[in-house]
């Protein structure tokens, strides 16, 4: 096995606080930890995947993303999980900060952060899954050939569909989200 589960940091791993860097304010839901140490003892690679579009808007600098992961990090410690990799598109077609104000292949709904992560990390991506609460997520992984999951927290709320926004299954927290990929759906996709 050398699948990953990619996972999407704000409304999926933490409270949604938006363009936030201030550790102070990083809030992890609370099955987070649980459910990562289940993935990561049956041997899915842990990677971060996340759109960090306020560079671009020139909310805060790149660095100020290393204090977030070392955070996120160190909150999931305690779980003895850890993380294999911070992959982060800092663009933004309308922004205003030179050189990050692109078009990029990076942002999701694009898969180019997926495909770097599994790149660099040797990654399988046919037995990996991509975990996020909105369809740009379930579009970025589908089209980087993930099965995915929609964790769905109502943080979706225009559900633009299309033949690559379809998850492979919609589930409401990070431990039902483990449960199916740890059990491939045997029962944990009832109602949807
Ligand atoms: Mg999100
Ligand atoms: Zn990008």
């Amino acid at each position: 096995m050398n699948g990953a589960v990619f996972l999407d940091k704000d409304g999926t791993l933490v409270v949604d606080v938006p363009y936030n860097v201030d550790p102070a304010r990083i809030q992890l839901y609370p099955d987070a930890g649980l459910a990562l140490k289940g993935l990561q003892q049956a041997g899915y690679r842990l990677v971060v995947i996340s759109n960090q579009a306020g560079v671009a808007r020139g909310y805060f600098e790149e660095t100020a993303l290393d204090a977030v992961w070392q955070t996120l990090g160190d909150q999931l410690l305690p779980y003895g999980v850890t993380f294999d990799g911070f992959y982060y598109c800092p663009h933004h077609p309308e922004g205003q900060v030179t050189g990050y104000a692109i078009d990029c292949d990076c942002r999701k709904p694009r898969p180019g952060l997926i495909q770097r992560a599994a790149r660099a990390l040797h990654i399988d991506l046919s037995q990996s899954w991509m975990v996020g609460d909105i369809l740009n997520d379930v579009e970025a992984g589908n089209r980087a050939g993930c099965q995915t999951i929609l964790v769905d927290r109502g943080n979706e709320t225009e559900w633009v569909t299309g033949p690559w926004r379809t998850p492979t299954v919609t589930v409401t927290s990070l431990q039902e989200a483990a449960d199916y990929i740890l059990g491939q759906g045997a029962g944990t996709s009832d109602g949807y």
